[in-house]
């Protein structure tokens, strides 16, 4: 009678001991998860549904050309999206010279503070290129991009992850940057402008992506990003093949200027994920029929998967 009453007591111990050891875990997890209980939900709760309606709401504006009525509509669309999900919001506005034009230029950048340690900025760009230069028909040839997928796509992915990063906290610090005046003049204006003048300071690493919504999406290899920040492409590559999303990421090797490069100027590992193998590009049929929800999904939830279990342990953390 003894022994079977020490045995229960035993038993109730163990199975104390167990719970309050499952406990604190599922509290760390929660705690490095941001409050969620596992990767899958966070990953499952970016909706590429709500990206692509973001994406067909920018081309809806018209070409967001600097010093366009649609493009000053761009700007302010933008930082009303944002602030939605962050308090912590930036714009920069800056003037550029081009061909002895001036042209006003905004970046809107949002900040999602993490639990701890490093920032990592996203980044892309939301203007459009002036001109359909690589039209079939050359009398279109004059006219602006539409930009569904180059310029709308990045930003309406970067918009949706700001929505889920207000839910869930980061275990580093997010920067979501939206620059303009990528596509014209001198290039990457935005950008510069950003590292020149970091607000509110210069992140550890940058992400960059442009032209992500290809519904035949195919990743470039992008060649400034592999051969000056191997290591941050690699973490990169790691989170799409944890999601099953490697076939999207075999692009061919080719060399980018794009927002990335700024960075990796200024000493920062930065990367471009872009698919640049993208029929469309710079001519008058980069519309939202050529895209796909799809796409926008696998490099959100490739993002948000580098967030939350990548970059800990790509900072070695
Ligand atoms: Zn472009």
């Amino acid at each position: 009678m003894r022994a079977i009453a020490f045995t229960i007591a035993l038993c109730a111990a163990v199975l104390l001991a167990l719970v309050v050891s499952l406990k604190g875990c599922s509290d760390s997890i929660t705690t490095r998860l941001g409050g969620a209980t596992d990767i899958w939900t966070i990953l499952r709760s970016f909706n590429e549904e709500n990206a692509f309606k973001l994406l067909k709401e920018q081309v809806a504006m018209g070409a967001r050309v600097p010093n366009t009525s649609a493009h000053q509509r761009c700007a302010v669309w933008l930082e009303t999206q944002l602030r939605k999900y962050t308090a912590q919001l930036h714009r920069q506005q800056f003037e550029v010279i081009w061909r002895d034009k001036k042209f006003k230029l905004t970046n809107v950048v949002g900040v999602f503070a993490g639990s701890s340690g490093e920032t990592l900025l996203i980044g892309t760009h939301w203007d459009c290129h002036p001109s359909a230069e690589n039209d079939e028909d050359k009398s279109k040839r004059g006219e602006p991009v539409p930009g569904a997928n180059d310029g709308a796509s990045g930003t309406a992915v970067l918009i949706e992850l700001a929505r889920v990063l207000s839910i869930y906290t980061p275990p580093i610090t997010v920067i979501i940057a939206l620059f303009d005046g990528e596509d014209f003049g001198e290039w990457v204006y935005g950008s510069r402008h950003f590292v020149s003048n970091p607000v509110p300071y210069m992140p550890d690493a940058a992400i960059i992506i442009d032209m992500i919504g290809d519904a035949n999406l195919n990743v470039t290899r992008e060649l400034n990003s592999i051969e000056h920040s191997r290591r941050l492409w690699e973490a990169v590559m790691e989170s799409a093949k944890a999601l099953q999303y490697e076939k999207h990421f075999e692009g061919d090797a080719v060399r980018i200027l794009d927002d990335h490069v700024p960075f990796i100027e200024a000493g920062k590992p930065a990367i471009l994920l872009i698919d640049f193998e993208y029929p469309y590009w710079h001519t008058t049929k980069d519309t939202p029929d050529k895209c796909s929800p799809k796409s926008l999904g696998v490099i959100g939830r490739t993002l948000l998967h580098f967030i939350f279990i990548g970059a800990k342990k790509f900072w070695g953390n």
